[in-house]
């Protein structure tokens, strides 16, 4: 539908207007109550001049005040651009210049990095929520409720072309290199939230009387147990990240869901929250899923409310998702793909219960969504059937382009297909694998090596709690793949896990150098930081 974003809570307010939206800790918002503090932040934005075609950064944690500011924002006709609020100073500075943010929302306890950089971007306006000081705020500053005290609770009068007026302005995670801004329409914003909400419950978009957004559920929910309609979660998956702005606000309002923020991840005041709340779905990234099959409270919790897990942001390693199918016999288990150049995600598992889900596989495309495998040394062609290639995206999701890249952008988008970086293969069924990426791949005398391949054989060995492969440069050979190690069982010694790994591969993929670590680090989405690695070698 061509809407703007901002109608998916325009929608949900009408249709679930008493239900709580979102809690944290011991305050909650109605889907109602939400929609009129968003009104009121667009109304305050348009009374500064703050509407189309201006840019407003959000720099908080998972807070109340995060979606308000967020549809706010889009209901202002702004574009809102997501930084991690612990992003150093250089980083942050950049992404506030970069995107020509005029505004900022903060909060308290990180404002001090962003007066820091402000003489650097054209920032004019800091909201603060919860200031450490409300009375001492400087020049320029407002606090967040003062900001929108006292302005009108409907919605400003907004006219845009949804095909090319920024909804979003993302920047891409930085795990391989310098982060680039990902310029991202409203219509993609509506269509990959659609394309996940209506894949999740069994519905169809439709629009209500005064043309905002709705669901219309047309499967059984015996079918589709994963329906989000009356579903509770925890939400942990970071709001600034792709998959926390889409899959982690978008789709459960777009479903009238009931969102809990923790503020850390704590498997056990997580698990004791889902029994409490007896929620319906599990969502987030695998290393969240690592800590809870890890955690003794997994087995003595009643979970048995819980009917949906999905996974995304990096590869589910085989292991786990046996393990979560064994302590979850009764839900749905799905995996999607994506990453910040198609909003959120190209493809996912069938979520009904009678779709085939093939092990280790990512799913088949979201509707209207091509997928292709080209040869990794180039060449739109697709390769046959079965053949691993270079994941190529085709849809409406797919970004417009880079941000002030327009080499970059031209290197990635060819003919509306977004060459992704990702190594992949497609079987005959259409479902789609992912081997690796194409700048973790390592390359031994030729031969290519699939980091991947080999941190599954070294998560699946019982000692190994987490695992991690990169590449030490030798010149006479290429690169020597070099796992680095948690254990998970202080008396399994090397050449127990080497074995273990190197009998099952062929010799040129053999890991040569095995290091014990105590943890291994991942991005705030929860992807191992592989170039912080390889500094270590
Ligand atoms: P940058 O591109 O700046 O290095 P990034 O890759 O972390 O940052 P994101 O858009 O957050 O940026 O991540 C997308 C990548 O995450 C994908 O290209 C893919 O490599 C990986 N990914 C996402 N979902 C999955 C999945 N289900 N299985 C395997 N890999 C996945």
């Amino acid at each position: 539908p061509d809407v703007p974003a901002g109608s998916i809570l325009a929608g949900a307010a009408k249709r679930y207007g008493d239900r709580t939206a979102f809690t944290h800790h011991d305050r909650s918002l109605t889907y109602a109550q939400t929609y009129a503090a968003a009104c009121r932040f667009a109304n305050a934005l348009r009374a500064r001049g703050i509407g189309p075609g201006a840019t407003v950064a959000i720099h908080l944690p998972n807070c109340l005040a995060y979606p308000v500011a967020y549809y706010g924002i889009l209901l202002a006709g702004a574009t809102f651009t997501p930084a991690n609020p612990l992003l150093p100073p250089a980083d942050l500075a950049h992404q506030l210049a970069d995107s020509g943010a005029v505004a900022v929302v903060t909060l308290g306890k990180v404002a001090p990095v962003v007066t820091a950089v402000r003489a650097q971007t054209a920032v004019e306006l800091v909201v603060v929520v919860a200031p450490d000081d409300p009375a001492g705020l400087a020049e320029g500053q407002v606090e967040f409720q003062a900001f929108a005290d006292g302005q009108p609770d409907t919605r400003p009068d907004l006219d845009i072309d949804t095909r090319t007026h920024l909804a979003h302005l993302a920047y891409t995670g930085g795990t391989t290199g310098r982060s680039k801004g990902v310029r991202l329409p409203h219509r993609n914003v509506v269509v990959n939230t659609l394309q996940y909400a209506c894949w999740g419950t069994g519905s169809l978009p439709a629009l209500d009387d005064d043309g905002d957004l709705t669901l219309d559920q047309v499967g059984s929910p015996d079918e589709w147990p994963t329906r989000l309609g009356t579903g509770s979660g925890i939400n942990l998956t970071p709001w600034f990240h792709a998959m926390g702005t889409i899959g982690g606000l978008n789709v459960p309002v777009m479903g009238g869901g009931s969102t809990t923020l923790h503020d850390r991840f704590d498997p056990v005041a997580y698990l004791a929250d889902a029994e409490r709340l007896r929620v319906t779905s599990i969502g987030g990234a695998p290393a969240l899923f690592a800590a809870l099959l890890a955690s003794p409270d997994l087995a003595t919790r009643d979970l048995s409310s819980v009917r949906g897990i999905s996974s995304g942001a990096a590869p589910l390693p085989h292991e786990m998702l046996k393990a979560l199918a064994a302590r979850f016999p009764d839900a749905v288990i799905t995996e999607g793909y994506g990453l910040t150049e198609v909003t959120m995600g190209a493809t996912i598992n069938p979520a009904f219960r009678s779709g085939l889900r093939k092990q280790g596989s990512v799913g088949v495309p979201v509707f209207d969504t091509e997928v292709k495998i080209v040869p990794l040394e180039g060449g739109e062609d697709p390769v046959p059937e079965g053949e691993q290639g270079e994941v190529c995206i085709r849809g409406p999701q797919v970004m417009a382009g880079y941000h002030n890249r327009p080499d970059e952008t031209a290197a990635v988008l060819v003919d509306g297909w977004l060459h992704t970086g990702d190594i992949g293969v497609l079987d005959k069924d259409g479902y789609l694998s992912i081997v690796d990426r194409k700048k973790d791949m390592l390359l031994y005398k030729g031969y290519n090596v699939y980091p991947r391949e080999l941190e599954e054989l070294l998560i699946a060995h019982p000692g190994v709690a987490a695992a991690a492969v990169v590449g030490r440069k030798q010149t006479d050979v290429g690169e020597l793949p070099v796992a680095f190690v948690v254990r998970a069982d202080e008396n399994v010694t090397e050449a127990e896990i080497l074995s273990a790994v190197n009998d099952n591969v062929l010799p040129y993929k053999r890991i040569r150098e095995l290091r014990f670590v105590d943890e291994i680090p991942v991005s705030a989405a929860g992807k191992i930081l592989k170039r912080e690695l390889r500094q270590r070698l």
